[in-house]
């Protein structure tokens, strides 16, 4: 028997916050469906956790990237449906449809190989037309557009293609008020007319990521793709938190407490140096783990009931930080919270502040020896 992993670094994930958020989300969703972005391992959370959590709370969908992060719920025994809109040319199509897995399709030749497949497997594929409105990114762009809506509406005749859906996603929902919204808006239901002049009806349009959801009722439609709300993070945190909670807390067990004597030089390249006798306590977390090394001698962590500034450079597989006087307070065990969602926790978007980032791609970076836990 294995013992318990002796996890130095975890990212504590709590599950009723991100039922909670499902729950806020609903309430400005206002009878719109909610489909729950789980892509990229749910925003690192855990994509068959936070979707069983999810759906628990009333999500009716679940939104990835790719066939096989769809093909992960699948296997998990998650039967709600699941649309993954962002595929190479040879994705495995075939399983796609086999699982019952919708596809979003951004292309002419993207149409081509989903219709091969769905021959080659004899059963009828699910997609849904991601068009460009204006993000420039995937999604079918206006000039192919007429094109593949001909060649969809020959193959939905011929029952090798059900169109579910038509989407788009937005390059400025959280600037609220940038006219750029509304052009987007436009041209999305320009893109659903044509589809009805080529005889198209899709079951469901779609266009808001989090920031749409939360402040623009008249882009909801049939439904709403929150992502990073979802997670309890704010996509727009000039108007606050819309009442959601963080999920995620990135937190170490201190290895060490010591004293430092004054003219000391700390870490590598001794970029900080005792201005006094203090005690540093280590934090076995380091960049190997997320814990940015650019952040060094910028961030504080929550511990022993107070906030500590990190001194020195981070390393590799740990950091120090600065207790000053409070000797005593802080032993070997006690947990160090690097950002989370408790009061005087630092919060992601401290740490997305300092490195010029959003908080999005803060709770992406736990990695390494960080071990997942759910609460
Ligand atoms: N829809 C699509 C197509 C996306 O790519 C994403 C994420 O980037 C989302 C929805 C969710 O966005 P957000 O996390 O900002 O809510």
């Amino acid at each position: 028997r294995i013992g318990r992993v002796n996890a130095q670094v975890e990212t504590v994930i709590d599950l009723d916050a991100i039922a909670h958020n499902v729950r806020v989300l609903r309430g400005f969703a206002q009878g719109a469906a909610v489909m729950v972005v789980v892509k990229a391992d749910g925003y690192n959370h855990g994509a068959v956790q936070v979707a069983r959590a999810a759906l628990g709370a009333g999500a009716r969908e679940l939104g990835v990237t790719t066939v096989a992060e769809a093909l992960e719920l699948r296997a998990a025994g998650i039967d709600a449906p699941i649309l993954c809109w962002l595929n190479t040319i040879d994705a495995d199509y075939g399983a796609a449809i086999a699982a019952d897995v919708e596809i979003g399709v951004s292309s002419l030749e993207q149409v081509r190989v989903v219709e091969q497949a769905a021959r080659k497997t004899g059963r009828t594929a699910t997609i849904s037309l991601k068009v460009d409105t204006g993000l420039n990114r995937n999604g079918v762009s206006a000039t192919e557009y007429p094109q593949v809506l001909a060649a969809v509406r020959a193959l939905v005749d011929d029952r090798v293609l059900r169109l579910r859906g038509i989407f788009s996603h937005l390059a400025h929902a959280d600037e609220p008020g940038n006219p750029a919204i509304d052009r987007q808006r436009e041209r999305f239901l320009e893109a659903v007319a044509l589809a009805k002049e080529h005889g198209l009806e899709p079951e469901l349009i779609h266009l808001s990521n989090s920031a749409a959801t939360l402040t623009r009722p008249d882009l909801h439609f049939d439904l709403v793709r929150p992502g990073i709300a979802v997670y309890g993070l704010s996509p727009i945190p000039e108007l606050g938190d819309f009442g959601l909670r963080p999920a995620m807390t990135l937190q170490a067990e201190v290895t060490l407490v010591k004293r430092v004597a004054a003219g000391e030089g700390v870490s590598y390249g001794h970029r900080w140096i005792a201005p006094r006798d203090t005690t540093v306590a280590l934090v076995p977390a380091g960049y190997a783990d997320g814990v940015f090394r650019s952040l060094s001698g910028r961030f504080e962590v929550w511990l022993g009931g107070a906030l500590h500034r990190n001194v020195g450079r981070v390393c590799m597989d740990q950091f120090m930080v600065d207790l000053g006087d409070n000797v005593g307070n802080v032993r070997a065990g006690d947990r160090a919270v690097l950002f989370g969602g408790g009061a005087g926790h630092p919060h992601a978007l401290d740490w997305a502040r300092l490195l010029d980032t959003i908080d999005y791609e803060i709770v992406c970076s736990p990695r390494g020896r960080a071990v997942r836990r759910y609460v």
